[in-house]
C-alpha cells in the first residue's frame, strides 16, 4: 500500500505516515518526515516567541532581573565566574563547565604565587583592593594563553595586578616569595595573635619588674620611643657590673 504526501508531492509506503485513527484512512494527512519538519517548525517558532516574551519582560523589570542575577552569583559563586570568563573571553574560554569547577576542586585554595590561603585573604582586603568578597582572582599563566586547566592558577587580586602582562609566572613566583608572603605573614602573625601583644610594645607592670631582679628599672621604659639608644648605652656605661637585658 502506497499513499501520496500532498506537501512533499513523494508517492511512500503507508508505513512512512504515521497512523490516525481520527482520519479515513488511519493515517496521517501527509507523511512522516514532513509532520516532523511541520512540528520542528512550529516549536522553533514558538520557542523564538517565548524568548522574545522572555526578553521583553526582562527590559521592562531590570530591578527584579538584577535581584535574580544578584541571588544567582551569590548561590553560584563559580558559576557566576564561568560565565563571565566565558562572556569577556569567547574564543580564549573553550573549558566546559565541568572541567571548570573539577579545575576548581582540585586547585589548592591559596596563591599561586604568594600563598596567601583563602581564609586570610580577607583579613589583608584593604591591600589587594578587592572590596567585598575573598575569592581568589583566576590567572592566565601565560596572559595571553587560553583559559585550560594547565594555563590556570588561583592567585590572589594583589598577585594578579601586580603580574598584569608585565612578569611572567615564575618571575611573578620569585616576586610574591620574595616580597609579598613576608608581609602576609607580617600582618597574619599581628592579626591571628590579637590577645598577646609583643613584648616590645607595653610597659611591665610592677610585679613583672619584681620577677626581674637583675635587670635594671631603666629597662621597663626601654621603649625605642622613651629612652634613646645613646641613653641606654650611657646607663650601661655607668653600671659597668650590671646584667643587661634589652627589649
Ligand atoms: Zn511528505
Ligand atoms: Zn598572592
Amino acid at each position: 500500500m502506497e499513499k501520496k504526501c500532498p506537501l512533499c508531492k513523494k508517492t511512500k509506503p503507508v508505513s512512512e505516515f504515521y497512523n490516525n485513527k481520527s482520519r479515513k484512512d488511519g493515517k496521517e494527512w501527509c507523511c512522516k518526515a514532513c509532520l516532523q519538519e511541520k512540528r520542528h517548525k512550529a516549536y522553533l517558532e514558538r520557542r523564538d516567541m517565548e524568548i522574545k516574551k522572555a526578553r521583553q519582560w526582562q527590559m521592562n523589570n531590570p530591578i527584579k532581573v538584577a535581584g535574580y542575577k544578584r541571588k544567582f552569583n551569590q548561590a553560584n559563586p563559580m558559576a557566576s565566574r564561568y560565565y563571565n570568563l566565558k562572556a569577556k573571553n569567547r574564543e580564549k574560554f573553550q573549558i566546559s563547565i565541568e572541567d571548570f569547577y573539577s579545575w576548581y576542586d582540585h586547585e589548592p585554595k591559596e596563591c599561586f604565587y604568594c600563598g596567601i590561603p583563602s581564609d586570610l585573604l580577607k583579613n589583608v582586603k584593604q591591600y589587594t583592593h578587592k572590596k567585598s568578597n575573598n575569592l581568589f582572582t583566576i590567572d592566565r599563566k601565560e596572559p595571553n594563553g587560553n583559559y585550560e586547566i594547565e594555563n590556570m592558577v588561583l592567585a590572589c587580586p594583589l598577585c594578579n595586578l601586580i603580574k598584569s602582562n608585565l612578569f611572567t609566572a615564575s618571575e611573578m613566583w620569585e616576586i610574591a616569595q620574595r616580597y609579598i608572603k613576608p608581609k602576609w605573614q607580617q600582618i597574619a602573625g599581628v592579626a591571628l595573635t590579637p590577645l598577646i601583644p609583643p613584648v616590645k610594645l607595653r610597659r611591665l607592670s610592677k610585679e613583672e619588674m619584681n620577677l626581674l631582679p637583675k635587670v635594671l628599672t631603666v629597662k621597663a621604659i626601654s621603649l625605642p620611643s622613651v629612652v634613646s639608644r645613646a641613653t641606654i648605652d650611657k646607663v650601661k656605661e655607668i653600671n659597668p657590673g650590671r646584667e643587661f637585658e634589652e627589649v
